[in-house]
């Protein structure tokens, strides 16, 4: 079965049918998810619904956009959330510098925060990282996050930082953008990538993979994703799913 490594099913984008979207998952195939939270109230909203659906698991922690307001408390509130049997994971932390708010400075120091929580705790980190190549690869490289491993969600760089993170042991993220008409950077580093460090996720609600672009996405779209790196790596999708879901095991520790 199909593991989705990264999605948001608390987004109020699912409000009207999240129960029978997320009932249909088993019989489409569709294994173990994990919910990625980005905020205090995600986290929160996260962890109810690993408590409704036993197929669903949660990250911990706090997203670069949303690092403003962070305080040494909270930082304390979510170690005591890593504690929870189903939270699998510090993240999605990392670098934004899509936005100018809030500042690096401020970015640089909760996520340096939350990867020493992640390696107290044992957990990978899942690292979110736009538009800020160098520092997100300084920053993991100065603090050996080799030794405490993850994934690059939604990978969007070149295959030259694909390969620097594949040598600290890293997964890739991949989903819906491969399949776009501008995805050729991302098709390049699923050609260069060995399929065992490969996840599969869609970060739904967004980036749907075609025909569906511009909708809702869920991970009822991730045949897509399977499809195209099946067509990239000259692999079955059948091989493309049974080791992805592998490597999401190992990734996720499960
Ligand atoms: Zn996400």
């Amino acid at each position: 079965m199909i593991f989705e490594t990264h999605a948001h099913y608390d987004d109020e984008a699912f409000d009207e049918d999240r129960d029978l979207l997320l009932s249909s998952m088993a019989k489409n195939n569709i294994g173990t998810i994990v919910n990625a939270t980005s905020s205090k109230k995600t986290v929160e909203t996260s962890i109810e619904l690993t408590k409704k659906y036993p197929f669903i698991y949660t990250t911990i922690g706090v997203h670069p956009s949303d690092c403003a307001e962070m305080d040494d408390d909270e930082l304390k509130w979510l170690e005591d959330k890593l504690c929870y049997e189903k939270a699998l994971a510090v993240g999605e932390i990392g670098l934004d510098y899509h936005y100018d708010e809030p500042s690096k400075e401020i970015q640089k120091k909760w996520f340096e925060a939350q990867i020493e929580m992640a390696r107290k705790a044992s957990k990978p980190l899942i690292i979110h990282s736009r538009d800020a190549a160098k520092d997100t690869l300084d920053i993991m490289k100065a603090l050996h996050t080799e030794e405490i491993g993850g994934d690059i969600h939604c990978f969007s760089y070149s295959v030259e930082i694909a390969k620097e993170y594949l040598n600290m042991g890293f997964y890739v993220g991949v989903g819906g953008v491969i399949t776009f008409k501008n995805g050729k950077k991302l098709r390049e580093v699923v050609e260069y990538a060995p399929i065992e460090q490969i996840v599969l996720e869609t970060d739904s609600p967004y980036l749907s993979p075609e025909p569906f672009r511009g909708k809702r996405n869920s991970s009822l779209n991730l045949p897509y994703v399977a499809d195209k790196i099946a067509e990239i790596k000259h692999m079955s999708v059948d091989d493309v799913i049974d080791i992805t879901t592998s490597n999401a095991q190992k990734l996720y520790k499960l």
